[in-house]
């Protein structure tokens, strides 16, 4: 059972990408979902979200899926509004009518914030991004395969890290840190080649 396994979006992401044994970027999301026992399915076969959602999660009672807009050009986009309803089901959001109201257009904005930091923290741990000295916004997105928007915000979490005094005080952030270590060391020196 997947559903409402974790708290806080932080933690969450930290967590999921440890129970998801994910140790390179880009984060294979569509891996994440399989593993979890959760169908993805494009919105131009289900046919089901309404105008301006970009996603959407359901559960049917027995099995839950994950429907997202595949029309958008983005694949950048694809992957955070997929990163985005994983992160509704493994936080437990509330659901309406069984149903979890698409990205962007939710009528619960704290729940809405809370699967979009947790898709962030997710697409793009930050101190996997420190380990490897990766800042600008630019190479994130390239990285992470995120967009130049979520890049930025990401860009700005990477430069607290520098400046935090202790080294990673979160276990479970060190965890992720150890976990993706041989990704690091593999690609820390690439940093601004091209
Ligand atoms: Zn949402």
């Amino acid at each position: 059972m997947v559903y409402g396994i974790y708290k806080k979006p932080l933690d969450a992401s930290w967590q999921a990408l440890i129970d998801n044994a994910i140790n390179s970027l880009p984060v294979n999301v569509i891996k994440v979902v399989n593993d979890n026992g959760i169908t993805l399915l494009k919105d131009s076969d289900a046919q089901i979200l309404a105008p301006g959602e970009t996603g959407v999660s359901i559960f049917d009672g027995n099995e839950w899926f994950i429907i997202y807009d595949d029309a958008v050009d983005s694949i950048r986009r694809k992957r955070f509004t997929i990163a985005h309803e994983l992160g509704h089901i493994f936080l437990g959001h509330p659901m309406i009518i069984e149903r979890h109201v698409g990205a962007f257009v939710g009528v619960d904005y704290g729940v809405e914030n809370e699967a979009n930091a947790f898709a962030s923290h997710f697409l793009a741990p930050a101190c996997v991004l420190w380990g490897l000295g990766f800042h600008s916004p630019a190479n994130i997105s390239e990285i992470c395969r995120i967009s130049s928007s979520s890049a930025a915000i990401c860009s700005e979490r990477i430069v607290e890290l520098y400046m935090r005094d202790e080294f990673l005080p979160n276990p479970l952030e060190q965890q992720v840190f150890k976990q993706f270590k041989e990704f690091i060391e593999l690609n820390r020196y690439q940093t601004g080649k091209k």
